[in-house]
Formats: structure tokens, sequence, C-alpha cells
């Protein structure tokens, strides 16, 4: 008799990466979906913000209210902390254990070994994974960067790379499960390959042709048709790197690199050890390669930002010119450096109103684009079907929509693009 499972993403792609893989072991031991009643969750927890801690502890005391009979698994950055903390009132919330970030590879065996799972039966609930025509595939975790706002070294741990041999395994498998875009996610990607224990110096030193290397085995070795990378912090980008996204069509034209700030003050502050100067070299860099698009994470109201330096973020973001802006408003993390370093906070209110403005440039900003390319073909992957529309993305990670029937969901098309569909 096989097993039933439930998995909860909270939190990043990396997350998700790591509970698809758990499903893979758990559907090779027998396991099946059940969300009506599971003999087992797992919640892959977040913890990056206070919010996003609080959220994974509601969740879990909801689903171990819901699933009485179930075993309730915390897992993540979120369990991390709590286990670093030496925190024991999860008990109390109905949590049957938690597991941290490290060896989580091994963890979905530890887990499987609570209910007693039996090996080799594949029940008949087969298919599930041909409904997402994408999927994140993890090759790196870990991070020695240590931003001032940031917990996620804390939680989890030092940059670490996964085996080019296991990636390629992984996107195999993708491609025999029906994906047709795997994406490239890890907590900083561009440190890909190198396991070195100490912070970098500079991060325009560090050298991006390991996972240059990785991508041309994927090319060579598997046919996954499109191949995206996640969020990957601001590097040097060589240009064997640039090169290849030019001559292989597989490899997305874009990029979602994280900025932060657009002031050098507050990236000094931020820890971020690149300048805006460092930041446009390596924008004029990438925008070599033909139809590329870059969108950006921006924090506003970072303790002691003034309004100078929000306003250079604003500008910053319009001269780069980005296909779209993701922008946090700061949020206090005990813990983290830049809550010990005294300097003044930037109050709630003003840190909401930065945000909208911000946010209000990101729209005109992504609004030029989608102009930009009306009545341009694009390459779409249609990934869902809603009240007669598909919907997916372009290659250059353009919203994309058109009338039409489900059947295409999963198909990879060139369309004539019109923004509003
Ligand atoms: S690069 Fe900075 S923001 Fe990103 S995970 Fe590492 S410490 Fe956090």
């Amino acid at each position: 008799m096989g097993f039933k499972y439930l998995p909860v993403n909270l939190g990043c792609r990396l997350n998700q990466s790591e509970l698809t893989e758990m499903e893979q072991a758990f559907k090779a031991a027998g396991g099946f979906l059940d969300k009506a009643s599971p003999d087992i969750v797992v919640v892959n927890t977040c913890g990056v913000t206070g919010k996003a801690e609080k959220e994974s502890r509601q969740t879990l005391r909801r689903l171990a209210r819901l699933y009485p009979k179930a075993r309730i698994i915390a897992w993540g950055c979120a369990a991390d902390k709590w286990l670093r903390e030496g925190r024991s009132d999860w008990r109390e919330w109905g949590i049957d254990a938690v597991y941290g970030n490290e060896n989580k590879t091994g963890h979905p065996l530890l887990f499987m070994k609570m209910i007693k799972a039996e090996k080799g039966k594949t029940p008949a609930a087969a298919g599930f994974y041909t409904k997402r025509p994408r999927r994140f595939i993890k090759i790196q975790t870990g991070c020695n960067k240590y931003c001032s706002f940031c917990l996620i070294p804390y939680v989890r741990h030092l940059s670490k790379s996964r085996p080019v041999e296991e990636v390629v395994e992984q996107v195999k498998r993708a491609e025999k499960d029906g994906v047709k875009e795997v994406i490239l996610t890890g907590v900083d990607i561009a440190d890909y390959g190198r396991n070195s224990p100490a912070p970098l110096k500079g991060w325009k030193e560090a050298s991006i042709n390991t996972l240059g290397r990785l991508l041309e085995e994927i090319l060579n070795k598997t046919n996954i048709p499109r191949i995206r990378l996640g969020s990957i912090n601001p590097v040097s980008f060589s240009d064997e790197f640039i090169k290849l996204f030019k001559e292989n069509k597989r490899l997305m034209p874009h990029f979602h690199i994280s900025l932060q700030s657009g002031s050098d003050a507050v990236l000094k502050r931020m820890n971020r050890r690149y300048t805006r100067a460092d930041f446009l070299e390596i924008i004029k860099k990438l925008k070599k390669v033909p139809d590329v698009l870059i969108s950006t994470d921006i924090i506003v109201g970072f303790p002691g930002e003034t309004e100078d330096e929000f306003k250079e973020t604003v500008e910053f973001a319009k001269q780069v010119k980005f296909s779209r802006l993701h922008v946090f408003a700061y949020s206090e993390r005990p813990g983290i450096v830049a809550e010990k370093m005294g300097w003044k906070n930037v109050a709630k209110e003003e840190r909401k109103r930065r945000s909208m403005v911000l946010r209000r440039v990101g729209e005109d900003l992504m609004k030029f684009w989608t102009d930009k390319y009306r009545g341009k073909k694009v390459s779409v992957l249609w990934e869902r079907f809603r009240g007669g529309w598909l919907i997916g993305w372009s290659h250059n990670y353009l919203p994309v929509k058109q009338k039409g029937s489900k059947s295409r969901v999963g198909m990879i098309e060139e369309v004539v693009y019109k923004p509003e569909g």
C-alpha cells in the first residue's frame, strides 16, 4: 500500500524545486498526492522576513488542525532558524518534526521513514508533472556574501553547488516528464561551481564561467527547448558567457539581476560590494545579447536611506530601463547586521510611499517594453489556460496572453505580440 502526501511551498523558487524533488522521491517509493487525507504534510518554510516566518508558523498550525491524523513536517529556512534558536514550542503548534537546510537532499528519505513507506509501487496518479510545462531546478544553495539586510547565509549556510551530472540528470528527467522550460535556481547561482568558503573580495572579479560550462553541458546533453536562469547577483559576465547566449536560442535572453539600491552610499551600507558604475558596466555587456530584457529587485527604505538616495535609485532604474521591478519595503529582522549599525530607520509610512513611487516607475517601464514589442514576433510557452485565455511568458520574459484552446498549454509558439492579448 503506497502513502499519501501533501507538499506545501512557502517561499522562493529554490524551495519549490526542493519540494519537486521530494515528490519525485515520494512517487518512486509509491507515494501519491492527496489533498483530502494525506499521511504526511511537508511545509517548505520561508524565513526571509519576519512576516514570512510568521506566515510559516500560521500555515503549520492551520494544517495541523486540518489534518489531525497526518504527520506535519516543518522544513526549510524558518525551520532552520527555529532549530538554531533551540526552540521546542513548535510541538504545541501540532508539528511532528522540524528539519532545517543542512543535508536537505537526504531528508525525503527520513520523512518516508517516519511513515514507514514501502518501496517500489507507483500508483495510477502518474502524469502529475506534465501539468506544469516549467520546472525549477536547484543547482546551488547557501551564500557567502552576508548582505547586511539578509538572514539567508545564516539559514542556508555556506554556498554549495550541485554536481553538473546531477543537474543534467534533473533536466533530463524534466524533459521526460513533458517539461518544456527549466529555470536554474539557487541562492547565489553566480557562485555556481565554486564552493569557496571565504567570502569573495569583489564581485567584479567573480568568474561566471563555471555556470557557463553547466549551461553548455545542459545544451549538449539534453533537448530541453528552453533554459532560463533564476535570479542572479550582479557579476562580471565574461565574453564567453555572453557568446553562449548569443549563439543559443534555447538559452532565454532574460536576466533577473538583484540591484537592491541605485545609491552607492546605500549599496555600501547593504554590504553589496558593487557600485552603480559596476552595475552599468554589467548591463552594457548583457545588452549585447539579442532581444535581452533585464529585471531586478530593489529594497526601499533601507535604514538611513535619505530622500536624495531614494531619488538616485528611482533615476537609476529609469536609466537602466529595467523591464520589471520587484520592489520590497525594508523590513526589520532581528539578528541581521543592519539592525545593529545604529542607522536611522525610515518611518514605515515613508517606506510605503517610496514603494508606491517606485512601483509606478516599474509599471511605466513595463509599459515601455510591452509597447516596444507590440506587433513584433515573440516565442511564448503557454503555461496556463484561464477563462478562454492562454497565458505564458515570452522568451525574454514579457507576459503574453491570447485567446485560444486549452490543448495548446505546454506548447511553444511564435506569436505576434499584443500586450492586451
Ligand atoms: S547575496 Fe546577499 S541578499 Fe542574496 S542571499 Fe546572499 S546575503 Fe542574501
